[in-house]
């Protein structure tokens, strides 16, 4: 609690923990250097970098040069999507990614323009041996991973299928399996949902995915890769790469305790990669700019402490979360839980509650000293109802009367037993 005010939107982001505060604080003032710098400053913080990415590369099951870091998770995704979609057509020696037979590029544009006949029969040969790399994705993933595989597709430099879920917003192995084909590069699903807290089953889709590889020898390059946003997930459940079978995954500072402006990308097969953010050569050449050490340091901090609570806070932060759910459910029965109750990340509460559009709920909340969520804290602002929620195939009225309630590490029993008195007295109103 917090100046008497309660905060339950732990999904958009958390307040730095005091220890990670406290390794940061020197990275602003005495140990300033630029990690680039050949001088001691300079290689001062460059110790701090490569300390930093040793222990998140073993928080994760890596290899320190697997991990690179940027600037939020937005900026990880779209490295994943868009810089394995490029590395393809960059590395592709098969007739696929806009490649000839050979491995010299297939050269589309002509020297002088192509007239009449001459240009339609060169536009039907380039389309049969341009396939587009393939990715296959969700309904249901985040605004980063949907609107980057949807501006490739309007660029047509991807071809992207997007999977459903289930009514209880989990995906369906056998539709994973139909939809992989020898274009596929890239499988991008995130771990646990960021709106309805629900986790799917990434060591099942690897196994789907090796499974695919061994069936069709011929797709060669070791593609599709697999990747996963892990964001909601790392704080509650083992996010070792070689555990889940995951080529790439996406981790953030700032929903683990840690402060905003750092993520990472962990990628197994790093070759494979093309960098989006080109200069200086920083992170393997893979993501240009002066590393942001102080954050980079908080971040590896926050991760290790998230790792060591991981056990005990999914135990307390789940109990809560229960306690929240019937004491709501006491005094609103008509509130309907959305998503399945398991598998599901222990922080998260989604419920429609009858009579309220989720945003006057969540204002009448706010007033009472609750905050809580409708859902994606980049969406929050937006009229359009949740692309999660409405995947669900729930009515859009059931949809629009959505709150989130997400808990973390500073929630107490105090806090959940004032925020069901706080919903009884408004619904008894
Ligand atoms: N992926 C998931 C699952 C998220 O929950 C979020 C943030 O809500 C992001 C990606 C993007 O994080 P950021 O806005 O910090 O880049």
């Amino acid at each position: 609690m917090r100046n008497n005010r309660i905060y339950l939107d732990y999904a958009a982001t958390t307040p730095v923990a005091p220890e990670v505060l406290e390794v940061m604080q020197p990275y602003f003032s005495e140990k300033f250097g630029n990690p680039g710098s050949l001088h001691t400053f300079g290689q001062e913080a460059q110790g701090a970098v490569d300390a930093a990415r040793n222990r998140i590369a073993g928080s994760l099951g890596a290899e320190s040069k697997e991990i690179i870091f940027t600037a939020s998770a937005t900026e990880a995704n779209n490295l994943a999507i868009r810089g394995i979609v490029r590395g393809s057509a960059a590395s592709s020696s098969e007739p696929r990614f806009a490649r000839s037979s050979g491995s010299r590029p297939l050269d589309l544009a002509p020297a002088a323009p192509l007239r009449g006949d001459q240009a339609r029969r060169r536009s039907a040969l380039s389309s049969e041996l341009a396939a587009l790399p393939h990715i296959v994705t969700t309904v249901i993933e985040h605004e980063s991973v949907l609107e980057t595989c949807r501006d490739l597709e309007r660029k047509k430099e991807a071809e992207v299928t997007y999977l459903p879920v289930t009514a209880e917003g989990v995906l369906r192995l056998s539709d994973v399996a139909q939809a992989l084909r020898k274009e596929t590069v890239l499988v991008s699903v995130g771990y646990a949902n960021n709106e309805i807290g629900t986790i799917q089953p990434i060591p099942e889709i690897a196994a789907a995915i090796s499974e695919f590889k061994i069936q069709n020898s011929k797709v060669k390059n070791n593609y599709p890769l697999f990747h996963t946003d892990a964001v909601q997930a790392v704080q509650f459940l083992d996010c070792d790469v070689q555990k889940l079978g995951v080529d790439l995954m996406t981790v953030s500072s700032h929903k683990i305790y840690g402060p905003k402006g750092i993520a990472a990308l962990s990628v197994r097969h790093i070759a494979k990669l093309a960098s989006i953010i080109t200069g200086g050569g920083q992170e393997f050449g893979l993501r240009s700019g002066t590393e942001n050490v102080p954050a980079l340091v908080g971040f590896s901090r926050a991760l290790e402490l998230v790792e060591g609570l991981r056990e005990r806070e999914s135990a307390r932060i789940g109990r809560l979360r229960d306690m929240l759910y019937s004491g709501i459910l006491a005094a609103v029965p008509a509130a309907a839980l959305n998503g399945a109750k398991e598998p599901r990340v222990p922080n998260n509460l989604n419920l429609s509650f009858p009579d309220y559009f989720g945003e006057e709920l969540l204002l009448v909340l706010d007033r009472e000293g609750i905050a809580v969520s409708t859902g994606s804290a980049c969406r929050a602002k937006s009229r359009e109802p949740s692309h999660v929620l409405s995947a669900l195939g729930l009515p859009e009225e059931r949809v629009r009367s959505s709150i989130r309630f997400s808990l973390g590490r500073f929630t107490t029993e105090e806090e959940i037993e004032k925020t069901v008195r706080t919903i009884s007295y408004i619904f008894k109103k």
